[in-house]
């Protein structure tokens, strides 16, 4: 057990920040009290290689995916590591469905990891560097890192540290997109109907022609009734679930991501949501319109 560890959390970390655990409302202290042994030890790992089914499509393509899970938004810290969250209303959902109940495991590591990513960065960012490099050794030209898996910051030094692997993530800052000057890291712009500002963003993502993913308000099963259009500003539109693998997109491409978690009953109710995060029945001419 390293002491230093927690010591440092007790000393640096917001203690009486509110967050969702385990399916109850809890304070970062209790969290941490918890499990004293556990959060004194540093992540076991902060990459996962094909780690969810969606992640693990790649492998049909021959592609390996590391991914890092942080605790999103403001889970842990009242200084959001998804600086645009808010504005693109995606918050709510993603908390939610981060500390919701019986997840406590994952719940856990990622806490973990985003407290070790806070208030021990330089540590953080070596074991980050080993897992890469460790990765590539075993994958080789097939593995590939996204690193924001639920999180929405800016990791241009570590990608251009790495010119020989390809990362990639989705993201809902569109200048992050537009920005980017490495050629290894691929970005897909998230598109969100929640507010005028995140309407504004799409539109000129669309007339930036950069890669857009739109999640749709449905999980298509019968009771669902919301339609994924077939095309878009005269684009067929992909499907983004077939494999997580979006580096391989073209250039400008748009596509869909269906609904994941969550109940038919509530999906009915939202589809008469304008100002959502997910393309609903409510908003999709606004989307058609844009
Ligand atoms: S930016 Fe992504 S990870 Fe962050 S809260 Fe929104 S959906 Fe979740």
């Amino acid at each position: 057990m390293n002491n230093q560890i927690y010591k440092t959390y007790l000393k640096e970390a917001e203690l009486n920040h509110i967050l969702l655990f385990n399916g109850k409302q809890s304070t970062l202290l209790k969290v941490l009290e918890s499990d004293i042994e556990y959060f004194s030890k540093k992540p076991f790992s902060l990459l996962g290689i094909n780690s969810s089914n969606k992640i693990e499509k790649g492998k049909k393509i021959n592609v390996n995916t590391g991914i890092l899970y942080l605790a999103p938004d403001t889970m842990v810290t009242s200084k959001t590591i998804c600086p645009n969250a808010k504005r693109n209303g995606c918050s709510n959902d993603c908390l939610f469905s981060s500390g919701r109940l019986g997840m406590i495991t994952a719940q856990k590591a990622m806490i973990r990891r985003t407290l070790y990513y806070l208030y021990h960065n330089e540590a953080f960012m070596d074991q980050l560097q080993e897992e890469i490099t460790k990765g590539y050794k075993k994958y080789g030209e097939s593995f590939a890192v996204r690193l924001n898996g639920t999180s929405d910051l800016n990791w241009s030094k570590l990608v251009s540290d790495n010119p020989s692997i390809q990362f990639y993530d989705y993201t809902k800052l569109r200048n992050l997109a537009l920005k980017n000057k490495n050629k290894n890291h691929h970005y897909t712009f998230s598109g969100s109907l929640y507010s005028d500002y995140s309407k504004s963003e799409l539109k000129k993502a669309v007339n930036d022609d950069l890669n857009i993913a739109l999640a749709f308000n449905t999980k298509g099963t019968k009771k669902d009734t919301l339609e994924i259009p077939k095309e878009l500003y005269g684009k067929k539109l992909v499907n983004f679930d077939a494999t997580d693998v979006r580096f391989k997109d073209k250039k400008g491409s748009i596509g869909y991501l269906k609904r994941k978690g969550s109940k038919a009953s509530d999906r009915i109710e939202e589809n008469k949501i304008n100002n959502h995060f997910f393309v609903t029945e409510s908003n999709i001419k606004e989307l058609i319109n844009l």
